[in-house]
């Protein structure tokens, strides 16, 4: 499957809006020759703002939105009239979004709650009217400030977390049966043109309406040490995810040594993935009976399995609860 849907990466050019200019004006009235100053502020110019938004996974909507210009503030006027503040441009993003600098890979901001607003730039301030330079021994002053420019600059807005948990496990372990089992809606995958691997990701739905990306990236133990055709930037993937989950099947010849496998596997690739939490699985358990499930727990040392079966449904509840749980500690 290959789908131009799903974007995880945008360059945009954007620019906050400038301020307005103070305003130099004199108040005049028929009968009043000389009238004292009355020109107004200029008014703010528009913010470039992010805005999280748990029901986006993808940047697909700023795709096509090359470049992004927030309003300027209107210009102060007589009266004391003050200019408008320029329009915001709102950007909304899913959650776990960056933004960097283009030019030097600066982080600008991050993205990781519901609702939560960023400003990545904000807009240039109005400059003041005459009225505001007005003193005793000036009372006729005949400037005013300019407004402050707004801010510009070509930015990359990046998905941090392509996934919350990875899964790992060797080919036939179960892993695409899971997550098609237990993810609601699928994200469309990109065009991975740089690898021949595909991943599957699976967006879980978790008690009241949260819920996580779950990724299967299949080969990624065949071929990850050696490195063989990867792309860095498809690996990146893995390495994003906060948890991952070893998944050794119930007919595994040799469970534990299944799982000593997976971890040198992945020691050999990339030390620092030992690092995140793991969730051992023990899929495909409806082929194991009670007993046969005591005898397992035991192989195991310093690491409790959830045994779970796609097929009926055994664990599931139990492995979501345990994989919230992991997330958020
Ligand atoms: P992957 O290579 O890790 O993605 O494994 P798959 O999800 O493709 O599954 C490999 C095989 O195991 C398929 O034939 C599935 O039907 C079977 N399988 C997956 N989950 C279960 C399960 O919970 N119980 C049983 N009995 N078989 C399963
Ligand atoms: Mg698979």
């Amino acid at each position: 499957m290959s789908s131009p849907n799903f974007i995880d990466f945008v360059k945009i050019y954007v620019r906050s809006g400038d301020g307005g200019e103070g305003s130099v004006h004199l108040h005049r009235e028929k009968n009043l020759a000389k009238g004292g100053p009355d020109g107004g502020d200029g008014g703010k110019g528009g913010s470039i703002i992010l805005k999280g938004n748990r029901n986006y996974w993808t940047l697909l909507h700023l795709k096509y939105r090359k470049h992004i210009k927030a309003k300027g503030g209107g210009d102060g006027a007589r009266n004391n009239r003050h200019g408008a503040d320029g329009t915001d441009e709102i950007l909304e993003v899913p959650l776990g979004t960056v933004v960097k600098e283009a030019a030097t890979g600066k982080i600008l901001t991050e993205i990781k709650e519901h609702e939560e607003e960023k400003v990545v730039f904000e807009g240039g301030i109005g400059g003041k009217g005459n009225t505001r330079f007005k003193s005793s021994t000036r009372q006729t002053p005949r400037y005013a400030q300019p407004g402050k420019p707004g801010t510009e600059c070509w930015i990359i807005i990046e998905l941090k977390l392509l996934a919350d948990v990875g899964l790992v496990g060797f080919p036939n372990a179960g892993k695409s049966t899971l997550i098609s089992s237990l993810s609601e809606a699928k994200p469309k995958i990109a065009d991975y043109a740089f690898t021949t691997l595909v991943p599957h990701l699976g967006i879980v739905s978790y008690r009241d309406y949260r819920s996580f990306v779950m990724a299967d990236i299949p080969g990624i133990i065949e071929g990850a040490s050696s490195g063989k055709g990867l792309g860095t930037r498809f690996l990146r993937h893995i390495e994003r995810n906060s948890a991952l989950i070893f998944m050794i099947p119930a007919d595994s010849k040799e469970l534990s040594g299944e799982y000593e496998t997976l971890l040198n596997e992945l020691q050999n690739y990339n030390p620092e993935l030992l690092d995140k939490k793991r969730i051992l699985v023990v899929s495909k358990s409806d082929m194991l009976d009670e007993e046969l499930k005591e005898e397992t727990k035991k192989a195991f040392s310093g690491i409790t399995p959830v045994f779970v079966s796609a097929v009926t449904g055994e664990g599931t509840m139990e492995l979501k609860d345990k994989i919230w749980d992991t997330l958020n500690t």
